[in-house]
């Protein structure tokens, strides 16, 4: 049975952080409308005690340390099966988080003749970006998609959602996905702490904002045995700014100006 959004919303402890509903993904047809997005920072006073704090959230992604098809699968299953995301056989109708894809498709502006052909045949992990710029928060007439001005996160409130679709013409990254049915009958093993979503709204990875507030580290990143690092790109002695210290990396598309949050080290 799954949880309710208030039963969901007690376990995560958001509720006490002061995220209130909007902040979160939630079962959309369960209670009514999300309050508006908060602006500001939640009071420390309000915080879980062991929730992760950070003024800018960022990964970095060790593609060469991604070892093969089983441990791309068992990095997306962890985010998948974590966040109920359904497994819709129709390509079309895929929702994804966190997927696999070629060099070609991932950096279309890094195309080089001369390129090393090991590099060429890589696949790596896309996700949400969380951009600083992000054109998805531009275009959304609902602000069902915004961005936490704390943490930039850009986050995605299913109720507000009308599922327009804006957002997802203005991602360059395709990082959305939309409800064409109920996700629900795709969803083989449900975890009962998370909200499922229903038909007609977009979804994304959302930066395992409500691990974040119990004090974990997203899902992705736990099982992706060092692979993958999060952490506060504000902070020079985060582990994520010591990996981008320490090695060449790049980000996608970066001559739109949105700003990824996402770095590949190649
Ligand atoms: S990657 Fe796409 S969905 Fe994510 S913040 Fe950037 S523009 Fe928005
Ligand atoms: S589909 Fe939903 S999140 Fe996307 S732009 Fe429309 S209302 Fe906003
Ligand atoms: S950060 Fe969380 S939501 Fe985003 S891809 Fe990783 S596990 Fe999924």
């Amino acid at each position: 049975m799954s949880k309710t959004r208030r039963d969901f919303l007690k376990i995560a402890g958001i509720s006490a952080l002061g995220l209130g509903c909007s902040a979160l993904p939630a079962a959309a047809s369960e209670e009514g409308l999300a309050a508006a997005p908060a602006a500001d920072a939640p009071a420390a006073d309000t915080m879980n005690p062991h929730a992760l704090t950070a003024t800018r959230w960022g990964m970095a992604i060790f593609t060469r340390k991604i070892k093969g098809p089983e441990h791309f699968k068992q990095i997306i299953s962890a985010c998948h099966s974590y966040h109920n995301v359904p497994k819709i056989p129709k390509h079309k109708n895929e929702i994804k988080w966190i997927w696999e894809d070629s060099f070609e498709h991932t950096f279309t502006e890094k195309e080089s003749h001369y390129l090393a052909e090991d590099v060429k045949m890589m696949d790596f992990l896309l996700l949400c970006n969380h951009c600083d710029n992000p054109p998805c928060v531009r275009v959304c007439p609902t602000k069902a998609t915004f961005k936490r001005d704390w943490d930039g996160i850009v986050m995605m409130d299913m109720h507000r959602c009308i599922g327009c679709r804006f957002c997802m013409a203005a991602c360059p990254y395709g990082s959305r996905s939309f409800n064409f049915g109920d996700p629900r009958p795709y969803i083989k093993e449900l975890n009962p702490d998370y909200p499922t979503r229903m038909r007609g709204v977009v979804e994304k990875c959302d930066f395992c904002v409500e691990r974040l507030a119990q004090g974990m580290m997203p899902a992705c990143v736990e099982a992706s045995e060092g692979a993958l690092v999060f952490g506060d790109l504000d902070d020079p002695n985060s582990d994520v700014r010591k990996a981008l210290r320490e090695n060449f990396s790049i980000r996608r598309k970066t001559s739109l100006g949105t700003q990824p949050s996402v770095y590949y080290i190649i």
